[in-house]
């Protein structure tokens, strides 16, 4: 992980009581934000839940918020999160913590300014630049199994709204794809059916020759793992991208 690189604590206090802004931007955030033992984003979550369970909704806390909502906690996340919170922490603690987060989450809440926050535990690899013809939106690919194995696997991000263009895995025997979801929330629709919602966990097995897009819901960052089932004569055909019509019909 990435270490975290915190200056506050020498720019407000250096000269003053530069023991404690060492202690700041060293050890608690050089060394404990920056451990391996929890994500960014749970450390997030921890260090917000703190702050609403002692009332502090101070400039700090707007800073935590922003950070979490940078660490990849999601508008729908912070917003079960303090509910949750409400009925340990406190009635008015909440209602004082939401003032803050509807402000910060009100700017851009879809949120595309730190892709590396998202991706799940199998990681966002780079943009998906081969095939950013056949997708609507910033997708990532993350190869996870060695392309010259006999299974190539994969974990594919999208960001909110992103999605790919209707296609179909053809085989003359066996085939398909499978998704395992991993983070986030998304969409799986067949031609002619229903669009049918994607968490995680979601397993999605697609048959072959059945025309089909998936992709992130429109507020939400969605990852899966995708790969093919084993066949004979497999072959992708991509075709015409999901509509802006087509999609809003979903919400
Ligand atoms: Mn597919």
């Amino acid at each position: 992980m990435p270490k975290v690189v915190q200056t506050a604590g020498r720019d407000a206090l250096g000269a003053f009581a530069p023991q404690f802004a060492a202690l700041n931007d060293d050890v608690l955030f050089g060394e404990v934000w920056s451990g391996d033992g929890l994500s960014l984003k749970t450390r997030s979550m921890l260090t917000v839940t703190t702050l609403i369970a002692k009332g502090l909704c101070d400039s700090s806390f707007e800073h935590h918020v922003a950070t979490a909502k940078k660490n990849g906690v999601t508008a729908q996340e912070m917003a079960d999160l303090i509910t949750h919170v409400a009925f340990y922490a406190g009635w008015p603690n909440a209602w004082a913590a939401f003032r803050v987060v509807t402000k910060v989450y009100a700017e851009d809440p879809e949120d595309r300014s730190n892709p590396e926050a998202h991706g799940g535990i199998f990681g966002l690899g780079a943009p998906n630049d081969a095939y950013a013809q056949y997708f609507t939106g910033q997708s990532y690919l993350n190869p996870l199994t060695d392309a010259g194995g006999a299974q190539f696997v994969a974990n594919v991000t999208f960001e909110p709204g992103c999605r790919n263009n209707w296609h179909i895995h053809h085989a003359e025997e066996g085939g398909g794809q499978v998704l395992l979801v991993t983070d986030g929330r998304g969409w799986y629709q067949a031609w002619g059916e229903e669009a049918q919602e994607l968490t995680p966990g979601t397993v999605v097995y697609i048959p072959a020759n059945v025309k089909h897009w998936h992709g992130a819901a429109a507020d939400s960052w969605m990852s899966h793992v995708a790969f093919e089932a084993p066949g004979t004569g497999c072959q992708n055909e991509w075709l015409e991208p999901v509509t802006d019509e087509q999609y809003a019909l979903l919400a």
